[in-house]
């Protein structure tokens, strides 16, 4: 069931059985308030006028305003913003932040686009989703593709529009017009408290483990410094065109994430102290590996930190790390799922492992609405606190119900939404 849709409905159908639900709620959560579709047209640098297709999927506020990222990929469609919108109210009631579910984005590749392009583009979207859109409505932030840049624009949009300057009205934006210290590097940095926390439930050392990344962007990076920082060895690296596999492990992540933005990617990054040269390669014992080939290493972590569906019936058989987690939202199919469970594999799931990014979104949306501004240290402590208790919560739903941590975050984010 590789149908994301298909596959969260599916997931709420199966926690629900667990649980007393009441049947209004049941049905309500099964299906979106409102989604949106609007064209929108731009006007490219040729003189020629092109017209993109841009989506808004409202799906759930019973706990606050709605709340998700906008994805600029040239595969964003319905199906696909239905199914994030919902593991949006999901993941918000999972780390118990007051807000609902959305998602949205435009069916581009803005590598294509120039940046001037991109910049007509993005604000011709937040004219079209500014009714839709407010700080105490639906607050929009970062995604695949996108950045503080083009948050920073739909808010000077939105001001435009509707008169009055509004920072709330997205997250994720620079720190000098209201973003919050911290919000860059906090998914990553979630997903490293969140892994550190259940590998210390499970009696294991960070220095006993090997870690596999596939995705080397925002959540890829960061996730790859911090784990690397509290001791796992991270050992090999994947985008979409490929990455590197150095059994010793990396020395400097940083060092490398500076070779891969100076060319465009990671492949190719044998770096050696700071030198990064194709020549280390020999040296350093290391290899070349495909962009789907770093699932299936001998590891025993690997991280799906790009898109969804990267792990599927195909491969997953072919998984030998003994935990998964779900930095990308979606990375596993049911089918895969299944075939990893049967196999002792844990899969540490994308509602708990990747929300730290909302959580800090939720501490800007908060310092914005308070006219308050935080320190670095205030935000990253909150956020610490905030995903080890829901890694506490998770786990002791998947004690009490005898269910995999997937199951156990669905039966708890339902709790606590039936409850609301
Ligand atoms: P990004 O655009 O910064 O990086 C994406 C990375 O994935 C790039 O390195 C790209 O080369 C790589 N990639 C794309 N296709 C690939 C493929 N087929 N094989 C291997 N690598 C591939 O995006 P991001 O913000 O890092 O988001 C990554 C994932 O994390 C997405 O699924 C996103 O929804 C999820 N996520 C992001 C955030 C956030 O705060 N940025 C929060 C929660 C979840």
């Amino acid at each position: 069931m590789s149908n994301p849709w298909i596959r969260v409905r599916a997931q709420i159908k199966k926690a629900a059985t667990k649980i007393v639900l009441n049947p209004l709620f049941e049905s309500t959560i099964l299906n979106p308030d409102l989604v949106a579709e609007v064209s929108v047209p731009l006007r490219m640098d040729n003189g020629r006028t092109k017209i993109f297709k841009g989506f808004r999927v409202q799906h759930n506020r019973i706990r606050g305003p709605y709340k998700g990222g906008l994805r600029y990929h040239s595969h964003v469609d319905m199906a696909e913003m239905k199914a994030l919108a919902m593991l949006m109210t999901i993941k918000n009631a999972v780390v118990d932040v007051p807000f609902g579910g959305a998602k949205g984005g435009i069916n581009v590749n803005p590598k294509k686009l120039s940046e001037r392009e991109l910049e007509s583009l993005t604000r011709e979207f937040a004219r079209k989703l500014a009714p839709l859109i407010g700080p105490r409505i639906d607050v929009p932030a970062p995604d695949v593709n996108t950045n503080s840049t083009i948050m920073k624009w739909i808010a000077d949009e939105y001001a435009m529009v509707t008169g009055k300057v509004q920072p709330a009205v997205v997250t994720g934006k620079p720190v000098e017009i209201g973003g919050s210290e911290g919000r860059i590097e906090a998914t990553g940095l979630g997903g490293s408290f969140v892994l550190q926390e259940l590998v210390k439930k499970l009696g294991k050392k960070p220095a006993e483990m090997t870690v596999a990344i596939q995705g080397f962007g925002n959540v890829g990076f960061f996730i790859a410094k911090f784990l690397d920082k509290t001791g796992f060895k991270i050992v090999a690296i994947s985008e979409e065109n490929g990455g590197i596999y150095l059994p010793d492990g990396f020395g400097d992540i940083e060092v490398l994430y500076k070779c891969k933005e100076k060319k465009g990617f990671v492949a190719g990054c044998y770096c050696k102290g700071s030198v990064c040269d194709l020549e280390n390669k020999e040296k350093m014992g290391a290899c070349d590996i495909g962009a789907a080939e770093v699932l299936e290493l001998p590891v025993d972590i690997i991280v799906p930190a790009a898109l969804g569906n990267a792990i599927t019936a195909d491969n997953a058989g072919k998984v030998k790390a003994k935990i998964v987690l779900e930095m990308a939202n979606g990375p596993t199919t049911s089918k895969a799922n299944e075939i990893l469970d049967k196999k002792g594999i844990a899969v540490i799931p994308d509602i708990l492992a990747n929300a730290g990014g909302v959580v800090v979104s939720y501490f800007e949306w908060y310092q914005n609405i308070q006219n308050e501004k935080w320190s670095k240290k205030k935000v990253l402590d909150k956020l610490e606190q905030k995903m080890k208790s829901a890694v506490d919560k998770v786990y002791e739903t998947s004690e009490k119900y005898k269910v995999d941590l997937r199951q156990a975050a669905y039966i708890l984010a339902l709790s606590r939404l039936n409850s609301s």
